[in-house]
């Protein structure tokens, strides 16, 4: 990532103290969003941010199959990324939200648990699958993602996010996939 790249998405992403709830910084994609050449980079960027070899994901490597985008801010940018790529579109939502048969994972918040899942269909064994969120936090769902596509019998290629939070060590929960993040603090 070049420091013009960096400083225009920095810029654009907005900390809002204390939301959603005292002690934590929301990190805020909307005027990244609404800007529309920052918008059509950083999809760019998050097509490219290569997997095993470190090339971008269309030249080097072999097709990705589907991308699998997180609930809600992981829809915005993966369904871009997977026109991009040529790839079909999968969302993993919240419990309750999907209407057809569904695969579900756990994982740990700080206080309870939350659920995540997948339709049982969207995901053919053997597929290739790349990962798209805005910011990984503490790993918790990109890692229930991880194990809702490894269930499915899919190839993880990677797991392409906006922002990684790096206090939280959210990269140690996925220690055994290909994470890259454009931005870290
Ligand atoms: P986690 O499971 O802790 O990695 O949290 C990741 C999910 O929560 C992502 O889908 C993010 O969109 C959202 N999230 C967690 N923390 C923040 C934050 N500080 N700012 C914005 N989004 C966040």
């Amino acid at each position: 990532i070049s420091d013009a790249d960096r400083d225009m998405m920095l810029s654009r992403i907005r900390d809002v103290p204390d939301w959603p709830k005292p002690g934590v910084t929301f990190k805020d994609i909307t005027p990244l969003l609404r800007d529309a050449p920052a918008f059509a980079r950083v999809i760019e960027l998050l097509s490219d941010a290569g997997p095993e070899t470190g090339e971008p994901v269309t030249a080097a490597s072999p097709p990705v199959d589907l991308v699998i985008g997180i609930e809600a801010r992981g829809f915005i940018l993966g369904a871009p990324v997977a026109h991009r790529l040529g790839a079909g579109f999968v969302p993993v939502r919240k419990e309750g939200k999907l209407p057809a048969e569904t695969t579900t994972a756990n994982y740990e918040l700080e206080y309870g648990e939350e659920t995540v899942e997948v339709h049982r269909d969207a995901v053919a064994p053997g597929q290739r699958v790349l990962i798209v969120d805005d910011v990984l936090a503490t790993g918790g769902t990109v890692s229930a993602t991880v194990e809702l596509m490894r269930a499915a019998g899919a190839e993880i290629v990677g797991v392409n996010v906006l922002l990684e939070l790096g206090f939280l060590h959210g990269r140690d929960r996925l220690a055994d996939v290909h994470l890259d993040a454009l931005l870290t603090v």
